[in-house]
């Protein structure tokens, strides 16, 4: 709600600058015909002109208004939508406006409200490039890539077979509200969302957004930049080592595919990514313990040490600047950031004392960048307490809840599972990537036809998967 609260401030701001803009015109052009109009009886060809040329330049906005105005709509925004049109002085008279109205209000009244109980959430980690390096039976990296990645074609396969079966993004933020109870304190509620029937809304989520140095060389993205024209791509270094910029991860994959079928996701909403932050954010090495006072030292992770003496013109303020630049980019267009831990924990198994040092690192060296979040996605699929409710006298329960955490995601393989706890929500996601396509290839589990079908989807570069078994 508050982000697309904020495209609509920033369209009516537009237009605001547009009607000033057009007023200014309007000075301009009588200041210039007057003197003309002054020195004749007959009718003047200079104001018949310039009274043309307003004219024109009103039809010109009313036209992009109801473009901005149809954008919305698609994106089942109308609310937004009509707002937008009231912006326009006088619309009540202009039956074109009017009739942009009800035909907004009338497509509203066919939307069905979304059932949050038959709402899936699926997730990704970073796409892999090239099949080829990146899955490796005899390696522990290239075993792992082979369960937990999908590759660019499956995504892209998935992406386009969701949509077309009527599938919608929406975002986390876009399931609750907060509400003041009868005793003054706020509480969580199921937000109300409306979609045209036929479409089912699907919450999107991605992982370990950071490029990991563990990721050198297996055929995925090196980091994430925005170019000239403020749009957010990769960097990618090929087999040969030769360097590449364009879409080779899903930020900018999606922002394409959004951009094309803008229908694909509710009011603009894209995904919600899950940042550890001991190898940095978004492929910038954004972490404290990067620095020249620790290139020797033992307790300082080697990869780390390796990477600054192959950078000595790294610098932490430029990393964290670049990184800011992607992450702000990336929040305007509709992605939003979680936390996945700093260290990338097993929060059931670790120790309060340890998630508290944790969580501290996590807001010291992450929260500056991508901003605070509310939302913490748990590393390995742990969690803080079984399905479905939580011990709020948990101990760290009440520590999460107490640094302002009140949306909690883990893995698991179910359908629909959400959960909304009074004061936090809890939602299980799905995992789209290799270990669940074999489950699924081999027969032993059938959990994603309501999606795909694994047999369309399923990249013929990925290795046979009994390569992979054990
Ligand atoms: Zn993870």
């Amino acid at each position: 709600m508050r982000k697309s609260n904020k495209r609509l401030q920033r369209l009516i701001l537009v237009c605001v600058i547009a009607l000033v803009i057009l007023i200014g015109l309007i000075i301009a052009i009588t200041m210039i015909s007057k003197p003309t109009s002054g020195t004749g009886t007959g009718p003047n060809p200079t104001e018949t002109e310039s009274e043309l040329s307003t004219e024109e330049i009103l039809a010109q906005l009313k036209a992009q208004l109801i473009v901005d105005a149809d954008h919305l709509a698609t994106t089942y925004d109308y609310d937004g939508a009509i707002a937008l049109i009231q912006t326009w002085e006088g619309y009540t008279e202009d039956t074109e406006l009017t009739a942009k109205i009800a035909e907004y209000e009338a497509t509203k009244a066919t939307c069905v409200r979304v059932n949050m109980e038959d709402l899936t959430h699926i997730f990704y980690h970073s796409l892999v490039v090239d099949p080829e390096r990146c899955f490796n039976p005899d390696d522990y990296q290239g075993r792992g890539n082979y369960e937990w990645m999908t590759t660019i074609s499956e995504f892209n396969k998935i992406t386009q077979e969701m949509y077309d079966r009527g599938y919608v993004i929406v975002g986390l933020h876009d399931l609750y509200r907060y509400e003041t109870d009868e005793n003054g304190n706020q509480i969580m509620v199921e937000n109300d969302i409306y979609l045209p029937e036929g479409k089912k809304a699907f919450v999107l989520s991605f992982d370990d957004l950071s490029y990991y140095h563990s990721y050198d060389n297996y055929g995925y993205a090196a980091r994430l930049l925005v170019d000239e024209n403020g749009k957010v791509i990769n960097e990618y270094i090929d087999a040969d080592g030769n360097v590449h910029y364009g879409a080779y991860d899903y930020v900018p994959l999606l922002d394409q595919f959004i951009a094309e079928h803008p229908d694909a996701s509710y009011h603009g909403a894209k995904g919600t990514v899950a940042l550890t932050g001991y190898n940095g954010v978004l492929g910038y090495r954004t972490d404290e313990s990067y620095s020249f006072d620790n290139i020797d030292n033992p307790d300082i992770n080697k990869d780390k040490r390796l990477w600054l003496k192959n950078h000595p013109e790294f610098t932490l303020e430029a990393e964290r600047a670049a990184a800011k630049e992607v992450a702000d980019a990336m929040k305007e267009n509709g992605w939003t950031f979680a936390s996945h831990t700093w260290g990338h924990l097993s929060v059931g198994k670790k120790s309060l004392a340890s998630l508290k040092t944790d969580n501290e690192k996590w807001q010291k060296n992450v929260a500056p960048i991508v901003g605070e979040t509310n939302v913490i996605i748990f590393a390995h699929g742990t969690d803080l307490g079984n399905w479905p409710k939580y011990n709020l006298s948990d101990e760290k329960v009440e520590y999460f809840m107490s640094q302002g955490f009140d949306v909690f995601c883990n893995v698991d393989s179910n359908l629909h599972r959400t959960y909304f706890g009074g004061t936090y929500l809890r939602q299980g996601r799905r995992n789209l990537d290799g270990i669940r396509f074999w489950y699924n290839l081999s027969g032993e589990q059938n959990n994603l036809s309501d999606l795909f079908d694994i047999n369309e989807i399923i990249d013929p570069l990925r290795p046979d998967y009994t390569l992979f078994l054990d």
